[in-house]
């Protein structure tokens, strides 16, 4: 889930708060490129006795896809992961400059300011902050439409250079002592088949799981993943992926999940003993 420290409407104590009230007893927060939200999100999660996962999700590439990997991270950030982190900030500010000049280009006079207007002045820019900025100009009337006409996939801001190879970043995941995730393995229309390339690079880069469900999907498709899965020995994760209220999904919604032979995530050795371990003010795991 994300919180203001990236692209996600609720500050990281309301949204642990959100989760709560839900009955989510476990759940991660997964900011792009940053945990900065994680201090704030653990103390509460503390107080109101749900147990929370310290993660990320990197924007990676890999041949030429800008790939998303979460990091579960139950010891933070430590060595190449926190140096990573640092450089995907600086990244993320030369990518934002890069992104300004291209939509300054389609009409959005003083992109960056504008940008920066939407998103408040300390989380670092994202696309969907230049989507807003160009809903706010008038130059389009939906950030649905933003997307689909200038920063979506292969658009004019879809500005990947920035981003280190997927094996790197996973890499720096496993060194932190974290679990590596592969986020939403059937958003990036893929077939099948490279969708199995994908995910055997990521399993030789040292990727120990994929998300299985991300929000809703249909169900014969996540039939299908889980073969994939099940296939590379990785574990399933499975999340709303929550930005904002009011939307379709909620902290703790997505599709009913199949029967199948994959393990959760939260089974994985790194995870596992951790959360054996917790014992909250509630006692609630
Ligand atoms: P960035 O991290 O700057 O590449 O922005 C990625 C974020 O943009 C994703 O996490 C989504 O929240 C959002 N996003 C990507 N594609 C779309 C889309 N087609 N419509 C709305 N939001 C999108
Ligand atoms: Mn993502």
């Amino acid at each position: 889930m994300h919180s203001t420290a990236s692209d996600g409407a609720l500050a990281p104590a309301d949204l642990v708060a959100l989760c709560a009230q839900r009955g989510v007893r476990l759940m991660a927060l997964t900011d792009h490129d940053t945990m900065a939200g994680v201090p704030e999100a653990a103390a509460a999660a503390a107080d109101l006795g749900i147990m929370l996962v310290p993660g990320t999700e990197l924007s990676t590439l890999w041949q030429g896809i800008g790939i998303h990997v979460v990091g579960l991270l139950p010891e933070g950030a430590s060595g190449e992961l926190a140096a990573g982190l640092e450089a995907q900030a600086r990244s993320r500010e030369a990518r934002a400059r890069t992104i300004a000049e291209r939509m300054e280009k389609l009409g959005l006079d003083n992109a960056l300011a504008r940008a920066r207007e939407q998103a408040g002045p300390y989380r670092p820019l994202g696309r969907p902050d230049f989507a807003r900025a160009l809903v706010a100009a008038g130059l389009v009337p939906d950030v649905a439409t933003a997307f689909r006409k200038h920063l979506g996939s292969g658009k004019a801001g879809d500005v990947k250079a920035h981003w280190p190879a997927l094996d790197e970043v996973v890499g720096w995941i496993v060194a932190a002592g974290g679990v590596a995730v592969l986020a939403h393995p059937l958003r990036h229309g893929l077939t099948r088949r490279k969708r199995g390339l994908l995910l055997d690079s990521f399993v030789e880069a040292g990727g120990q799981a994929a998300e299985w469900v991300n929000g809703f999907q249909n169900a014969d498709v996540t039939r299908d993943l889980a073969r994939q899965l099940d296939e590379r020995g990785l574990y399933a994760s499975l999340g709303s992926d929550f930005h904002f209220p009011g939307g379709h999904l909620a902290p703790g919604s997505m599709s009913p999940l199949p029967r199948a032979a994959v393990p959760p995530v939260w089974a994985h050795p790194t995870l596992a003993g951790v959360i054996a371990n917790y014992h909250g003010p509630a006692g609630a795991l």
